[in-house]
């Protein structure tokens, strides 16, 4: 319903749900709550189809895909991805191979590499199909969640404001954070403050066959590199940096992310004929949290939320799977509000067990223990015990981290890990005070 107040000189609409982002998390959620009846209307200030990084998606993201009705779409428009391949240029073997398909659930062998322009606008297009009200080109600039009416204050590329009125605003932002900006409940990680700098690169050397669409994951003595082939023979291409590598940046950023594949000679292979297609481009303050995930008539998802770093590829499966489970939440706060703050707490923790499942991993990636254990020898002279935990760890990094049958195993992989710590303290102690030193450093990318 639209209608016009005078008193305002500006547009007012009015929905039951206002959703502020147009990626991954807010079109997830706008179709799902659409589909359950809820009038949605949709924010997105840019227009699709739009650059964005993170495009490696997860086995546990097909569900979800298929959920939406657009598993086939994104097939069309993605490689195949059957595994992730970890590389280390001081371990031996110096590659090892994790194929979803030795997940403890079979039932998802492999995900999708996508472009996020093509991907983004898909699931875009796919709302509107939906029922929701989905607008490009306008931002929203201020909100008012002190009443039982929200408001949302959204101007298009003309100036012209429009106020919307809803019960509830889902914030999915991304690392705009918009509303946790707002509300003060913005924090960032003290733990891992690393920054990236990317590009998409032509003419990369592929892996091939069924390889050919596997992530390649490289750990360097600056952080960690990745190298996700995409399907029109286009490679993005990333490093993941301590601050105090690049604060040592002395040329422009095109050639800096160059140099820095450069120092791994097994990229550089990789790369000797390769060119840049377009800029590079950094991202800094890089991990946080919102304290709160839901309040008062507001939820944020997402990006919005939370960001961890990506090493295991994990931002659109959490947006996408904090949007479902925001969906079913707002859904049912919508018809009966008395129970709000005790599913708001319910629904958090459910979220940062998920995140944190990949968190214990993200933080020890570059521990010199965590780096050993998970490149194994040759599979078939695995110990079955061996093999049983690297299934559970190839079930985190599907994205299956709630799995049950996996506890026994990951738990005792993290068992291992600290019992490694212990005969290798001294080099362990060296790792936390370096990266507790990194922390400290400021840096603009
Ligand atoms: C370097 C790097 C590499 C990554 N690699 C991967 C990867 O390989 N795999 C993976 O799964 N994840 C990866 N990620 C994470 C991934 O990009 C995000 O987790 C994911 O995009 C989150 O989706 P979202 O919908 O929450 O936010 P976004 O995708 O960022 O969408 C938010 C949308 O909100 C819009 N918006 C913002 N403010 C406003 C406003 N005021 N009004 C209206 N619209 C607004 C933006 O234009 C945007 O379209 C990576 C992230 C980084 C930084």
């Amino acid at each position: 319903m639209t209608t016009h107040d005078d008193s305002l000189d500006e547009v007012i609409a009015t929905y039951d749900v206002v959703v502020i982002g147009g990626g991954p998390a807010g079109t997830t959620i706008s179709s799902l709550l659409s589909e359950k009846g809820w009038s949605v209307c949709l924010l997105e200030k840019a227009h699709h189809p739009r650059f964005h990084i993170g495009e490696s998606l997860l086995p546990m993201n097909m569900p979800i895909l298929e959920r939406l009705g657009v598993l086939d779409k994104v097939a069309g428009i993605g490689i195949k991805k059957y595994a992730a391949e970890f590389n280390s240029p001081v371990t031996a073997p110096e590659q090892d191979i994790f194929y979803f398909a030795k997940a403890a659930d079979k039932s998802f062998p492999f995900a999708y590499e996508v472009r996020r322009s093509e991907f983004d606008e898909l699931l875009f297009r796919n709302c509107k199909d939906k029922g929701v009200k989905a607008f490009e080109g306008i931002t929203v600039n201020r909100v008012d969640l002190d009443q039982a009416v929200k408001k949302v204050w959204a101007s298009d590329e003309t100036g012209a404001s429009t106020a919307f009125h809803c019960q509830y605003v889902v914030d999915a932002s991304g690392r705009d954070t918009f509303l946790s900006k707002k509300l003060n409940t913005k924090k960032k990680n003290p733990d891992h403050q690393m920054a990236a700098i990317f590009g998409h690169f032509h003419q990369v050397e592929r892996r091939t066959g069924s390889d050919e669409g596997n992530i390649s994951i490289y750990w360097f003595e600056h952080g960690w590199m990745w190298l996700i082939p995409l399907k029109d023979g286009m490679m993005s291409a990333g490093c993941v940096c301590w601050p105090e590598y690049l604060k040592t940046r002395d040329k422009p950023l095109n050639e800096f992310l160059q140099h820095t594949l450069f120092l791994l000679p097994e990229v550089a292979d990789r790369f000797k004929n390769a060119s840049l297609a377009g800029d590079a481009q950094a991202t800094g303050n890089y991990s946080y949290s919102a304290s709160r995930m839901a309040g008062d008539g507001y939820l944020l998802i997402g990006d919005a939320y939370a960001f961890v770093d990506p090493v295991f590829s994990s931002g659109v499966y959490l947006a996408m799977q904090g949007a479902v489970k925001g969906a079913d939440y707002v859904d049912t706060v919508l018809k009966d509000s008395s129970q709000q703050v005790q599913l708001a707490s319910t629904l958090q923790l459910s979220m940062q067990k998920e995140i944190s499942a990949f968190c214990w991993f993200i933080y020890r990636f570059n521990s010199p223990a965590l780096h050993k254990l998970l490149m194994s020898s040759d599979e078939k002279r695995l110990h079955p015990v061996k093999q049983k935990m690297k299934s559970a760890v190839i079930s985190v990094l599907a994205g299956d981290a709630g799995n049950q049958q996996i506890k026994f195993y990951l738990n005792l992989f993290k068992g291992l890990y600290y019992f490694s710590i212990l005969f290798d303290f001294k080099r362990h102690w060296r790792f936390m005070l370096f990266r507790r030193g990194q922390n400290r450093v400021q840096v603009d990318v």
